[in-house]
């Protein structure tokens, strides 16, 4: 059972999330080509490529620094409304979390919900306008729940997290959006995932995946 983990593998999750962004990117370009400008995939892609490079360079122990890092280079790398977004949820979670060298389930709710926060402050959007908060917000709420019924199991509360998201970027499908490029196509964009909600998924997807091979690297 993996309880926490300190700054080294936090910065095999953030690569691994690169990866699985850099797999994804036709999907998350058709998505935006259909709402938006086409721009979301490789957005990421570049924001994330960046992320590999500063982590490569990266020392110390503190999760905080690390994931601050993370946002500082998604803010100077992504064009786009998403990259000051996304760049800077990832620093108010770091900030969070700063000076920790290792997080469990408690943090992550934490920076879940400062994540929530910071987009939704900066970007105005509500949950329901179709925006990467549809997904993000269930997700916090899901590892708030969980860290408050004592769950101390980091894969189980992100298969909770991810199932939350999931079913948020659902949701995206039947909204019509409010916020973002999307508000202008109105009723057209009904049937069609909000980009944003989708790269959130991937990300999520993508630290409950290396969580799960941390976990079970632990008990070989
Ligand atoms: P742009 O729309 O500038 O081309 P991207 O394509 O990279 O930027 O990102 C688009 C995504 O950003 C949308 O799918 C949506 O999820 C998100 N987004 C846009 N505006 C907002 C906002 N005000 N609040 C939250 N998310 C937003
Ligand atoms: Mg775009």
């Amino acid at each position: 059972m993996l309880a926490q983990i300190d700054s080294v593998e936090v910065a095999r999750v953030i690569l691994h999330i690169a990866d699985e962004i850099h797999s994804k990117v036709d999907y998350l370009t058709e998505l935006d080509s259909q709402l938006g400008d086409g721009d979301h995939g490789n957005n990421l892609d570049r924001g994330f490529a960046e992320v590999r490079r500063r982590i490569s360079e990266f020392k110390g122990n503190d999760v905080g620094a690390l994931l601050e890092l993370t946002g500082s280079s998604l803010i100077s790398m992504v064009g786009g409304a998403s990259g000051p977004l996304l760049g800077t949820a990832f620093e108010k979670a770091g900030r969070v979390v700063q000076g920790k060298s290792r997080i469990g389930v408690a943090e992550i709710a934490v920076m879940l919900e400062a994540a929530d926060a910071a987009i939704a402050t900066l970007g105005g959007a509500k949950v329901g306008d179709k925006t990467m908060l549809d997904s993000l917000h269930p997700a916090a709420e899901a590892a708030t729940r969980t860290s408050k019924e004592g769950e101390t199991d980091l894969v189980r509360v992100l298969e909770e997290v991810v199932a939350a998201a999931n079913s948020g970027l659902e949701t995206t499908k039947t909204l019509v959006a409010k916020k973002g490029r999307a508000m202008y196509l109105g009723e057209r964009g009904l049937g069609t995932y909000d980009a944003g909600a989708a790269s959130l998924c991937i990300i999520l997807e993508a630290a409950l995946g290396a969580l799960r091979r941390l976990d079970q690297r632990g008990t070989c």
